[in-house]
């Protein structure tokens, strides 16, 4: 299972598949990519392989944004509805998640009674969470960083708004998930193999930081919302 993300100024659903098609090895059962249009966000996810999922893409330009998923699944069958990314109720908010969130039933019971759920998915809960605290009030990155800090389990998580264009927030606890650095392009993937496309500077991510990338800028910070800074390293890996 993997993730990736891209945000720069070429067409955003080929890197995205290209860069899943690097991410095969580790296994999976469907995937799915998300792409911001300008106006919205669109989705495509299939179960099975990638190149399903390439056959299913719309061949349109869409974006120059977008996040990309491989499934292995933990909770619910593997499906085209189980499949990531997973939205919230008025498709404001769009996530893809690795990992397992072990407190999923009891978030679900303490904050979400009112929401119908579309998936069997423990990640289905994160994006709902998000869209709660955002209609409470809290900025997207509060909600976020609320969100994962009541989180128990492991998640490698990145998340798309449609009110916050040119934005790509991450999130990490105990799954891997690095941010590439490029000239006006920034990357997000859980191996540097999937993004060599792009660029081989790429900067670690630590447990329970959340990252705000957008084209020209990466800021790292803790759930806290306390700034990190960190050195990159240059992959030595052929693409
Ligand atoms: N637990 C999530 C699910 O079953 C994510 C699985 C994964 O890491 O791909 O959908």
């Amino acid at each position: 299972c993997g993730i990736v993300g891209y945000i720069g100024t070429e067409d955003a659903k080929e890197i995205l598949l290209r860069g899943l098609e690097k991410l095969e090895y580790r296994g999976y059962d469907s995937a799915g990519i998300a792409v911001a249009n300008g106006n919205g966000v669109n989705v495509f996810k299939e179960k099975g392989r990638i190149a399903t999922l390439r056959d299913a893409v719309d061949n349109s330009k869409q974006g120059t944004i977008g996040i990309g998923h491989t499934r292995w699944a933990t909770h619910g069958a593997p499906s085209k509805v189980n499949a990531h990314p997973h939205q919230s109720a008025t498709e404001r908010f769009t996530i893809v998640h690795n990992g397992v969130i072990e407190n999923y039933s009891q978030l679900r019971k303490e904050f979400l009674q009112d929401v119908t759920l579309t998936s069997d998915t423990d990640t289905e809960i994160i994006v709902h969470l998000v869209e709660r605290f955002s209609k409470e009030g809290l900025s997207t990155e509060e909600a976020f960083s609320k969100t994962l800090g009541l989180l128990k389990g492991s998640y490698a998580t990145a998340l798309l708004d449609n009110q916050t264009p040119e934005t790509i927030f991450v999130g990490k606890n105990k799954s891997p998930l690095l941010v590439g650095l490029g000239e006006g392009v920034n990357v997000v993937a859980s191996d540097a193999m999937a993004m060599l496309q792009v660029t081989n500077e790429f900067v670690e991510l630590m447990d329970e930081e959340i990252v705000i990338v957008k084209r020209d800028s990466v800021t790292i910070k803790t759930l806290d919302g306390e700034v990190m800074t960190r050195d990159s390293y240059t992959a030595e890996l052929d693409a």
